[in-house]
């Protein structure tokens, strides 16, 4: 089963790359990826060479062409959430330049047709579906969180009253103890159903929105992450587990010209690059098996230190966009990419 081969295989790291259709306002249809291959290679043309040179190909665990549906890539994803149940703690991200499909992946364009749902909802469906199926000898606690981490500072998007809606401003631990319940004073929302929590993301996203001028601008510069904290119980010996699934939509990951960006502008993307960068290092460190880690240099990096690294299971889908234009940022994206597979 597919459950088996990804149990089987080494290490806990695994990188998907997704690509991205042309949109209907996009018509020449020209694209930068001259083929997708079934064995994880994906070929990509430079626009401005011609012949042998144009091409380079690049190697991930998966790679799911544009007509790939949320399904389909939610099969591939699927054993890890069970892995969550059973006590691993698990990361799932989505990385690209902003408009490359990484929301689409993650929460999908519109959540009221389940068939397009992203990666979270069918997440926590099938948590809830094992859940349900294991009654007999298990019950299961579910709770989540929604932060952003915007700047380098993080912020709870699960405040309900209109008083908190400045954002505080939360500190993150690291301590076994928590279990890795690392923000200890943001939100913690008990969910009993997939409704629960598709009422509490209609919250997170509100409170996203507060205070941005363009939802868009504001959410492609920020991390957001929901962690999904589940604890079963074993119902005749008592023994705990606890697992976590973070589902993280990274900020996007564009350069932005340094000689144009100012002020505001500049700052974010600053701290963006550092973020990302940051978690590349962390990722490749954990490849490489390197006896140092380093967690600290960013925010993002330290709230997710418990579920990267050890026994915890990454998987980052890494996301292209096809067009001509977007050339230089697929390959930085892809050597991202490589980087950390
Ligand atoms: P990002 O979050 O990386 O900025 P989005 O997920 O918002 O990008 O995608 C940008 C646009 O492309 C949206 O209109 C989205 O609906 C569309 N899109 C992205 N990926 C797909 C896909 N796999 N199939 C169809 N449309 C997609
Ligand atoms: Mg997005």
């Amino acid at each position: 089963s597919l459950y088996n081969q990804v149990q089987d295989l080494k290490g806990n790291i695994r990188v998907y790359c997704r690509v991205r259709p042309f949109l209907d306002n996009q018509s020449d249809g020209k694209s930068t990826v001259d083929h997708v291959g079934e064995n994880g290679n994906i070929m990509i043309m430079n626009p401005h060479k011609q012949g042998k040179d144009a091409r380079k190909i690049f190697s991930f665990n998966k790679v799911f062409g544009a007509n790939t549906t949320q399904r389909e890539v939610f099969v591939d994803t699927q054993p890890l959430i069970r892995s969550v149940m059973d006590g691993y703690n698990v990361c799932i991200f989505a990385y690209g330049q902003t408009g490359s499909g990484k929301t689409y992946t993650m929460s999908g364009p519109d959540i009221t047709t389940d068939e397009t749902w992203g990666v979270n909802y069918r997440a926590l469906r099938d948590l809830f579906d094992i859940s349900k199926s294991r009654t007999s000898v298990m019950t299961y606690d579910v709770s989540v969180q929604m932060i952003e981490i915007y700047n380098e500072q993080v912020r709870d998007l699960l405040v309900s009253d209109g008083s908190n809606r400045r954002y505080p401003f939360h500190k993150i631990r690291n301590n076994s103890q928590l279990n890795g319940l690392n923000i200890p004073d943001a939100s913690l929302v008990s969910v009993n159903c997939t409704q629960d929590v598709l009422d509490l993301m209609k919250i997170g996203h509100g409170n996203r929105a507060v205070g941005a001028t363009a939802l868009n601008e504001r959410s492609s510069r920020s991390h957001s992450v929901l962690t999904v904290h589940v604890q079963g119980k074993e119902l005749i010996s008592g023994s705990i587990s606890r697992g976590c699934l973070h589902l993280v939509d990274l900020a996007g990951s564009e350069r932005v010209d340094k000689s144009e960006a100012t002020g505001e502008r500049l700052k974010e993307a600053q701290h963006i690059n550092r973020s990302l960068s940051a978690l590349g290092d962390v990722i490749s460190a954990l490849a490489q098996k390197s006896s140092h880690i380093p967690y600290r240099n960013s925010k993002l990096t330290q709230v997710l230190q418990d579920a990267l690294g050890g026994h915890a299971k990454t998987l980052m889908f890494v996301h292209i966009n096809p067009e001509l234009n977007s050339f230089g940022e697929t390959i930085s994206t892809l050597k991202f990419a490589e980087r950390v597979a």
